[in-house]
């Protein structure tokens, strides 16, 4: 007899680092150690209580603006939502309805095969090389779309606007989405690509660079044609979906530029730091241009690395597949004492 049962839609859901409850040093999720500009905290604080007892702007025009102020497009070319992964999500929904499969690598951020899973697409994913670079012939075929972070996660390897732009240029037929989580921490944005091509979109969010995770703000640029789309069908799931807080608080993280970028740096040098550190101790690990390191140890088991160090107290991100990433460790850039912090762990447990 059948049952309910057959009409569910299994998936394996994506599991996010974990957020301890006690103080430990949390370098697992790649958050950013500072806390976002002042500028966010005044504006946060004086919210006018009565302005929430209405729904909030279902357009979010005043971060729209603001985004389109900041990065010199038209707010035509912007979409925000409630984190990257609720853009990306809208984006895959949107984007790729082909039956030919998207494309993105073995090794990346493992939310898109669970995404590609829950609305069914079908995917294939093309292997790095050994350093852990794209092999860009593997991108050459026609397809249902393409989706990279740029740079990658969790390795930290950057590609340029070049590499994009010959993919974004092949594929007429479908859409190109970079992902961007990581983007202000050095390397280059394909952002300029969206005007010469009609088919590629950017996604950033304010989780890692803005230091603001806990707000939940992600946005796409991309062809306006692409972004009305992309605006038709989030209004098809959920109009209201960026809270009135949110949405001003957004905008003033826009505002501080100067602070903004002087924690960008505080980070990339504490990045900068932590990569000599780790290879006097015997770790390898590919150039990262993010705010994290992907790193390996010539002798020790990055499970037996994993546990020792959360024995004291310092989480870091291990992936078990694919299994040639099994022995890599994935450590966020906290502020330069909790690196040094884990310097010392390692020594004792190495
Ligand atoms: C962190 C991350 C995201 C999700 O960011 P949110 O805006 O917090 O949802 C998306 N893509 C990549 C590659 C990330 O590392």
């Amino acid at each position: 007899m059948t049952t309910w049962k057959s009409n569910i839609r299994t998936v394996v859901p994506y599991t996010p680092g974990e957020q301890p409850k006690s103080k430990v040093i949390k370098l697992n999720t790649n958050e950013n150690p500072y806390p976002p500009s002042p500028l966010v905290g005044k504006v946060i604080s004086n919210i006018d209580l009565d302005s929430l007892r209405k729904y909030p702007d279902p357009t979010c025009d005043i971060l729209v603006e603001a985004l389109a102020k900041y990065h010199s497009v038209d707010k035509s070319k912007v979409f925000v939502g409630v984190g990257s992964d609720d853009v990306l999500a809208m984006s895959f929904i949107t984007f790729f309805n082909s039956n030919l499969p998207i494309l993105f690598p073995d090794t990346t951020y493992s939310f898109y095969d669970v995404w590609a899973d829950l609305f069914r697409i079908p995917y294939e994913q093309k292997l790095l090389d050994d350093d852990f670079k794209i092999n860009i012939d593997d991108y050459s075929k026609p397809c249902g779309g393409i989706i990279i972070p740029n740079p990658n996660a969790p390795t930290g390897v950057a590609e340029s606007v070049e590499f994009f732009e010959k993919i974004v240029a092949a594929h007429p037929e479908c859409v190109v989405i970079i992902d961007e989580a990581y983007v202000d921490f050095g390397s280059n944005s394909c952002i300029g690509l969206t005007d010469k091509y009609d088919n590629v979109i950017v996604v950033r969010t304010y989780s890692k660079s803005r230091s603001m995770a806990g707000n939940r703000i992600g946005y796409a640029i991309g062809n306006p044609e692409l972004i009305k789309y992309l605006s038709d069908c989030k209004f098809s799931f959920n109009s209201y979906t960026m809270d009135t807080i949110t949405l001003a608080a957004g905008v003033a993280s826009l505002q501080d530029d100067e602070y903004f970028k002087a924690r960008i740096n505080d980070v990339i040098n504490t990045r900068e730091w932590t990569k000599g550190k780790l290879a006097e101790l015997g770790f390898s690990f590919p150039d990262s241009k993010s705010n994290f390191i992907f790193a390996k140890h010539e002798s020790k088991d990055a499970t037996y690395i994993f546990e020792e160090l959360k024995k004291k107290g310092i989480y870091v991100r291990h992936f078990s597949k694919p299994e040639r990433i099994a022995n890599y460790l994935r450590i966020s850039i906290g502020t330069d004492e909790e690196m040094q912090q884990l310097i010392e762990a390692l020594r004792d447990i190495l």
